[in-house]
């Protein structure tokens, strides 16, 4: 495993009264798998919002790839970035959604080439090439000319994973990427992130398949109350778990 690529320090975050994280460190390193359970409600959609900002931390600080994100520090205050500059740092943070979120008045090669050609201003026919490979690595090349709504969840979430690999994240984040889908159309999905797994892609990943964190995370992170309870290699976490609330959560889902 490489260096720190992502990087959670003490990182707090209330909604009115709700304290949703209540200090919250974790490390991800390069190459790193990083599957995260949890129960409903706590936090874990929130945690993976912090990353590339699209939840602003009351405390604490994240970085990924050394960087600060949302903030720049002048001195020993901390000034939060413009618009545009989180935006530009969250070209490098790749999300993927439980709902998959494509464009849908555009095909299948249109939503894996528009970021590349907007975001990093790469010639056309440079991403389409690109998109291409990435439609061939998930499984979609004879797809590329259909549009969203004739594609199955499981299809849909295929080219959502192409459109994140896009840009060449330096790591991926996954909010429930197969809650929203039929049963059989689940394995399709997992498939490929196990792929992503095996040549190395950084990742964060919030799933309640408990089979999945076994077979393809390098670190298993309960988080319940908005605090990490119990992390460690799937085997320890899974099978050996040490905390209460560890064990009435994996007695629930298995
Ligand atoms: P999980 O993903 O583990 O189910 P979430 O991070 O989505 O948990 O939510 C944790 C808590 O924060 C919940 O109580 C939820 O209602 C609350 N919450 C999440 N987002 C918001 C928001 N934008 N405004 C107010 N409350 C929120
Ligand atoms: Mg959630």
């Amino acid at each position: 495993m490489g260096e720190v690529m992502v990087h959670l320090r003490g990182v707090r975050k209330s909604f009115g009264d709700n304290e949703v994280l209540r200090g919250v460190d974790l490390e991800v390193r390069a190459g790193e798998v990083v599957v995260v359970l949890g129960p409903s409600g706590s936090g874990k959609s929130t945690l993976l919002r912090t990353i590339n900002h699209l939840e602003k931390v009351d405390a604490g600080l994240v970085t990924v790839d050394g960087e600060l994100i949302g903030y720049r520090r002048r001195g020993d205050r901390l000034h939060e970035l413009r618009e545009r500059e989180v935006l530009r740092q969250r070209t490098h943070i790749g999300f993927v959604f439980q709902n998959f979120n494509l464009f849908p008045h555009l095909t299948v090669l249109e939503n894996v080439v528009e970021a590349p050609v907007s975001a990093l201003r790469r010639p056309v026919a440079r991403a389409r090439d690109q998109a291409r490979r990435l439609l061939a690595r998930v499984g979609l090349s004879d797809k590329e000319d259909a549009y969203p709504r004739h594609l199955s969840g499981g299809q849909q979430q295929r080219v959502a994973i192409a459109r994140a690999l896009a840009l060449e994240p330096k790591v991926l984040l996954f909010d429930e990427p197969t809650s929203a889908l039929d049963p059989e159309l689940v394995g399709e999905v997992l498939d490929v992130i196990k792929d992503l797994a095996r040549s190395g892609t950084t990742m964060v990943v919030v799933t309640h398949e408990v089979g999945f964190a076994r077979e393809v995370a390098d670190t298993v992170v309960f988080l319940d109350g908005g605090a990490v309870v119990e992390q460690g290699p799937p085997a320890r976490v899974l099978d050996d778990p040490r905390h209460p609330r560890t064990r009435a959560f994996l007695s629930k889902v298995l």
